[in-house]
């Protein structure tokens, strides 16, 4: 029996985790629960596992633990063996640190805690011996083609993308999109601001970060292909040419059952792939009109903090675009503005979580700050 900590427990990545924990109680026990604001999901989950801690870390309520510092606390006391950090955004951060700090085996969804601190919390995890299991879907197929084929066999990495819902919209098409449209996603069902992510190909910029960092990989052997029915979660290409896919259905229940029974194979418990009716296309993805994946590949080439700057505007310009004040392709204008901005030059110096900070807070501002001015143009 494994104790669990739910973090992010009322997102989308926390009902999938829920599901899993329900489906397999003889194996599992859920011992703490957070949500950021969502009070009446977080009372809902406290009086279907009583014994389990409630953390409310946006807000206050009649919970075990309320705001930030008691998030990070609940972490540390909660006797998990895994924590799933279901954390959505750079928020995610601190709470995987405070996971690896702790000893815990950390079941991340988070791919922020690898883009913004990848270095730091691999030194962390190394040195509190704690094991960071991917859960992100394309990863946690990569996490198991490595163990499968060994990783000095393999030559190139191919991430899988759905695309997102305008993979077919022309430019001039890609700058009249509402969010809306955006939030409507063909095969994942996801928060707000990975759905955005989505459709830009932000998303996967951040996964090729991730995947060059989680597996120490060259960025130049990480390919990204156009998949739009989400069934092949990505593959492996090995030294003799032979290519590898991880398949199953867009369910985040089975990378989620992965991460928490490794190193063993859970049970079959979720519906087979139906090969009856299954077509799959691959295609190559175009960064004329999707700039955030080119501009990903720039921030990884950049340096050690670029990645963070990358995630913080685009963030930020996620929110703009999600409240109105910018359109669509406004989103990578800002990133790449802030990203060649001649502000970072001189705090480049430490890697550590205090600049991490420090410069994911200056990207923010410098984002939020070119509304109203035309100068990403
Ligand atoms: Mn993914």
């Amino acid at each position: 029996m494994k104790k669990v900590a739910v973090l992010g427990a009322t997102g989308s990545i926390g009902k999938s985790s829920l599901d899993v924990l329900r489906a397999n109680k003889n194996d599992f026990e859920p011992v703490l629960f957070t949500a950021h604001t969502d009070l009446n999901a977080l009372l809902a989950l406290k009086k279907e596992f009583p014994k389990a801690l409630a953390v409310l870390s946006g807000a206050a309520g009649p919970v075990n633990y309320c705001g930030r510092q008691g998030l990070l606390e609940a972490i540390a006391g909660c006797g998990a063996d895994i924590i799933i950090n279901g954390i959505a955004g750079a928020d995610g951060l601190e709470p995987s640190i405070a996971a690896l700090s702790n000893g815990r085996r950390l079941a991340l969804a988070n791919k922020e805690t690898i883009v913004m601190a990848g270095p730091l919390v691999f030194a962390l995890a190394k040195e509190k011996n704690a094991k960071i299991i991917p859960v992100d879907s394309e990863h946690s197929a990569i996490f198991q083609l490595i163990q499968a084929h060994g990783k000095d066999n393999i030559d190139e990495i191919i991430l899988t993308a759905s695309g997102g819902p305008f993979k077919n919209f022309s430019i001039k098409d890609l700058e009249k999109v509402t969010a809306d449209q955006a939030l409507a996603h063909p095969t994942w069902s996801m928060g707000p601001k990975i759905t955005i992510d989505s459709a830009t190909l932000a998303n996967k910029g951040l996964e090729v970060i991730e995947a060059v960092r989680l597996f120490d990989f060259d960025i130049n052997k990480i390919r990204v292909v156009i998949h739009p029915q989400s069934i092949v979660h990505s593959m492996v290409r090995l030294k003799n040419g032979n290519i590898y896919a991880q398949m199953s259905k867009p369910d985040m229940r089975h990378p989620i059952q992965n991460a928490l029974y490794w190193p063993k194979i859970n049970p079959y418990s979720l519906e087979p792939l139906d090969f009856g009716n299954l077509t799959l296309e691959f295609g190559s993805p175009d960064t004329d009109r999707f700039p955030m994946l080119a501009l990903a590949y720039r921030a990884c080439a950049m340096g050690i903090m670029y990645p963070a700057i990358y995630n913080a505007a685009n963030e930020a310009a996620v929110q703009l675009f999600l409240d109105k004040k910018i359109r669509f392709l406004d989103i990578h204008r800002i990133v790449g503005y802030v990203l060649s901005s001649g502000e970072w030059s001189g705090q480049m110096t430490k890697f550590d979580l205090e600049n991490i900070l420090i410069i994911d807070r200056k990207a923010r501002e410098m984002a939020v700050g070119l509304i109203g001015s035309k100068k990403w143009f």
